[in-house]
């Protein structure tokens, strides 16, 4: 038999639907890659193999008695950063220490209803606050891709660099994920798989961790855009129980992915093409764009005037929320405690020892932005630019249906190229963030390799809760592309 670990999802429930294999033959064969690939890649955090087996043979049973769901026996990664009932969930933050949540995360629990199986809980940065895994307590991902046969280790992206590295190495059929600021849609670019950011409020944050709670939605990384079709299908829907959560009826995503371009039109923005970005991405944008018109779409430029202030704001208002959201953290509820020599000390010494480097800058940002006399200046300000951003976002979608642009401005670095200078390494997120500021779903897809041989992804932003525009222009140019390319399997 082939290697059950190449399927994408959609042919792994196919072939389980043709009896052709059964989801406990199929999770055995991803226990057995992960074992072999996981002491050099670092993608899982935690593995559980018991759980999935477990899983896996109750799926069995159920599609045996005519009561398969849509995900029915399809082994996936869970980003640890999704409370898992009864296994160990950290946010790869030394302040959760041995954390063991008593629930579910919504998402989660939504994926188990559709008949997934959990292989376990995939690594990220810290608190989810990075753009190349490095920030991780856990220690870095290491990306499947290399640089033509060269040995030195690149970063797979991040947050969700164990996510995007499990899908592209074949160590799971797909992963959940997070975006706050494009941690979906940098690792899937850096990886040469598909993630997808949804709409703000489409998949419930209850039971994820929180960064900064009007920018985080979570999303699939896959190995193809249908699967990330079927994947959203069965993450998103409406939760009482996340008042941000819309309650909005839910498409059928995969179905989106056949539809025709004809009568379209694609916004090219402007704004998105920056100083010193290499050439070979400048090409795939315009192949890109080539590849849309011979879909059948139209083509017009447009302007998205205030992105170059997006980064700023971004890292204004994220920090902030994250401050909030991680006062929490003070050894008296979750995971681990330093003593002090009274309450207050003991506070500052389990926030020392417990939260990394980044996450303190974070921190100390987001207090100094929220603080009297620094709020109007600051805080304020990022929120009446981040209005400005949503505002050109709609002014351009009078015109156009989906907006193709670059995912990153760059293909994988090496680890430790920007870990010494933050301000590098927010860059990176130049593509991503517009989308999260403005709440709109937005899809990265590898559409070639660059002269190193590195996947190079383009992006598709769409309307607020117009996810399938975005998944039908996305399988079109995935058609186009052809990008079938696999990183060497040099850990196995
Ligand atoms: N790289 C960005 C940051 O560090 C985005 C992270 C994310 O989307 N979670 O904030």
């Amino acid at each position: 038999m082939t290697d059950l670990t190449n399927l994408t999802l959609a042919q792994a429930l196919d072939g389980m639907e043709k009896k052709q294999f059964s989801s406990a033959e199929l999770t055995n064969a991803f226990i057995g890659a992960i074992d072999a690939a996981n002491p050099k890649l670092n993608a899982y955090v935690v593995t559980t193999p018991e759980k999935a087996r477990a899983q896996a043979k109750a799926s069995d049973e159920r599609r045996a008695a005519g009561k398969a769901g849509p995900l029915e026996g399809a082994p996936l990664g869970i980003k640890d950063l999704f409370c898992t009932e009864g296994v160990r969930t950290t946010a790869c933050s030394n302040i959760l220490g041995e954390f063991t949540p008593t629930y579910e995360s919504t998402v989660t629990s939504q994926l188990f209803r559709d008949g997934a199986v959990m292989l376990g809980k995939l690594n990220l940065d810290e608190f989810a606050m990075g753009s190349s895994n490095e920030t991780s307590a856990f220690g870095p991902v290491v990306n499947p891709w290399r640089r033509g046969n060269e040995d030195v280790k690149l970063t797979p992206g991040g947050s969700s660099g164990g996510s995007a590295a499990a899908v592209a190495a074949d160590l799971c059929l797909g992963a959940t994920a997070t975006d706050t600021g494009g941690s979906i849609r940098q690792p899937a670019a850096f990886t040469g798989t598909v993630g997808i950011k949804p709409t703000y409020g489409r998949c419930s944050r209850w039971g994820v961790v929180a960064f900064a709670s009007s920018l985080d939605q979570a999303g699939p990384i896959a190995k193809s855009v249908e699967d990330s079709a079927l994947l959203l299908q069965s993450m998103a829907g409406h939760d009482p129980k996340d008042s941000t959560s819309l309650p909005a009826p839910l498409p059928d995503f995969r179905a989106a992915c056949s539809r025709s371009l004809k009568g379209m039109t694609i916004g090219v923005p402007d704004e998105y093409r920056i100083d010193g970005m290499p050439e070979e991405i400048e090409k795939l944008w315009a192949q890109g764009v080539e590849w849309a018109k011979d879909a059948g779409a139209k083509i017009k430029p447009i302007s998205l005037k205030h992105t170059k202030y997006a980064l700023p704001a971004y890292y204004i208002v994220a920090p902030a929320e994250a401050s909030s959201n991680l006062a929490r953290y003070d050894g008296m509820r979750y995971g681990a405690r330093q003593s002090g020599k009274d309450l207050v000390g003991t506070y500052e010494a389990t926030r020392a020892k417990g939260f990394g480097a980044e996450v303190q800058r974070r921190i100390l940002i987001g207090t100094y932005v929220l603080s009297a006399g620094y709020y109007d200046a600051y805080y304020l300000r990022a929120q009446k630019v981040r209005q400005r951003i949503a505002q050109d976002f709609r002014d351009a979608f009078e015109d156009v249906d989906a907006i193709l642009a670059p995912a990153t401005p760059s293909s994988a670095f090496a680890l430790g190229e920007k870990s010494g200078d933050p301000i590098a390494m927010y860059l990176n997120d130049i593509f991503t963030v517009t989308a999260n500021l403005a709440g709109l779903p937005a899809l990265a897809l590898p559409a070639a390799t660059d002269s190193q041989g590195l996947p190079l992804g383009l992006q598709v932003i769409g309307k607020a809760l117009d996810e399938e525009s975005v998944f039908a222009v996305s399988a079109a140019l995935e058609k186009a592309a052809d990008f079938r390319a696999k990183p060497a399997k040099w850990w196995a």
